[in-house]
């Protein structure tokens, strides 16, 4: 079967050192996975990753995948050809038929000259490729700082034509960086966290305390729903969803009331560190923001990251709420968030919370709690949902069955 063949611009990827292979290899595999069922095979050239997919893979499908796949810097359709002059040539009047050029006024040739073998300089080669723009395009005229129409040509194993390239996200592929557990609340934050955090290589899971009914059954359809719309940046991610009433109900009686939110947010680092340690991962990551509500004062946080026993992340700590919008917007979760289904925190609030808590003082109150109970209970009926890199819900199945099945592999 005839091929599509793109171009994949590796970003921050191309700095790296003896260990480029062991990225570039995940780069590789987290395109083909979100290309599967469609076969995919792969080429890597210095820089650059060479893509071929089946004919019959839908071009938004491929270009879905590659916009979303961290570690891709940019990327462009392209047609591959024999190194000789006149065969490029020829390439290159086909590749411009497919382009309406009534739009276009300007236009620069880009000549990349990997294989210095290549008889025809970059420069010559420009003038020559030039030649076949003006031939099927006559209207247009060379503008070297801000054309119209860039055509990209590289030599290297094979001569490479293409014009426009889309940026990719760029950071690392997921991955690269180890494990971590998301917290995921219904909000605006908690999401960007998640893209924040895998842009720089971390492979996350979610976890969703669910307070039913004071939170509703809407409130995890949200919080499913945002899973399926990151799940893309995160090349696929399981959804662990944690029946948390008792638990907070536990808290709302026997704690403080001013400090209840932060007995809350100690359970809640308890109980993530225990799906963190079964499955092996190295972290969690929160989208708390410094001083954002009374939970997120530095004491609150210094006290929170005391009952981990983890390595907890806040990638949007120094952020700006409009900056955090403004990224929510971009990856195409904030309509979604701001849909008005309440969170449990909020429900279970003080109206007076501490700021300022005294360390100490809170983990003997949080030890008073008893809370190691209710985790273990609640973990037994935690239900996990999957979502593939397209963002598409696979089999949900529960903890416990999942732990059982370890074991049963284990052995
Ligand atoms: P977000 O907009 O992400 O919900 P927020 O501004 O509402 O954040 P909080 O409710 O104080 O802030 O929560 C801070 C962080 O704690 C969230 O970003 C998320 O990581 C985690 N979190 C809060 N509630 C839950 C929940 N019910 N389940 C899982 N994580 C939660
Ligand atoms: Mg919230």
């Amino acid at each position: 079967m005839a091929k599509q063949l793109y171009l994949i611009k590796e970003g921050e990827i191309s700095l790296k050192g003896l260990n480029r292979g062991f990225f570039e290899k995940r780069l590789k595999n987290n395109v083909k996975d979100k290309l599967r069922p469609y076969h995919s095979t792969t080429q890597r050239q210095k820089g650059r990753l060479f893509l071929f997919v089946d004919e019959d893979c839908p071009a938004e499908r491929i270009e879905r995948a590659l916009s979303t796949t961290f570690g891709i810097a940019g990327y462009a359709k392209a047609l591959m050809c024999q190194k000789d002059t006149d065969v490029i040539r020829a390439k290159t009047e086909e590749l411009l038929s497919g382009l309406d050029g009534s739009s276009l006024k300007t236009f620069k040739i880009a000549v990349r000259r990997e294989d210095k073998s290549f008889p025809v300089h970059s420069y010559d080669m420009a003038c020559l490729l030039a030649q076949t723009v003006n031939k099927v395009f006559p209207h247009l005229s060379v503008d070297l700082r801000n054309p119209d129409l860039t055509v990209h040509l590289e030599i290297r194993n094979q001569a490479f034509l293409y014009t426009s390239d889309s940026p990719g996200p760029r950071g690392l592929p997921a991955g690269t960086a180890g494990r971590g557990l998301l917290l995921l609340s219904g909000g605006i934050d908690s999401p960007v966290a998640a893209y924040t955090m895998a842009k720089r290589g971390v492979k996350l899971d979610c976890l969703y305390f669910h307070a039913y009914p004071y939170t509703s059954d809407e409130a995890l359809e949200k919080v499913k729903k945002l899973a399926s719309l990151i799940a893309p940046y995160l090349n696929g991610t399981r959804l662990f969803v944690i029946p948390y009433t008792d638990a907070q109900l536990n808290i709302r009686d026997k704690s403080r009331a001013d400090a209840t939110t932060l007995m809350f947010r100690a359970a809640m680092m308890k109980t993530a560190g225990r799906i963190v340690a079964m499955e092996g991962m190295q972290c969690i990551v929160t989208g708390e923001a410094l001083s954002q509500v009374a939970s997120q004062t530095l004491p609150a946080m210094a006290f929170t990251d005391s009952m981990s026993d983890y390595l907890v992340l806040r990638p949007l700590c120094g952020s700006d709420k409009e900056e955090i919008i403004a990224l929510a917007k971009k990856i195409g979760t904030y309509e979604t968030s701001i849909l008005p289904y309440e969170d449990c925190c909020v429900i279970f609030s003080p109206k007076h919370p501490l700021t300022n808590p005294d360390r100490q003082e809170m983990i003997e109150l949080y030890e008073s709690l008893g809370m190691d109970e209710f985790i273990e209970k609640a973990l037994l009926e935690t239900r996990i949902y999957t979502f593939n890199g397209n963002g598409e819900e696979g089999e949900t199945f529960s903890l416990k069955d999942k732990i059982e099945g370890d074991i049963i592999e284990q052995n």
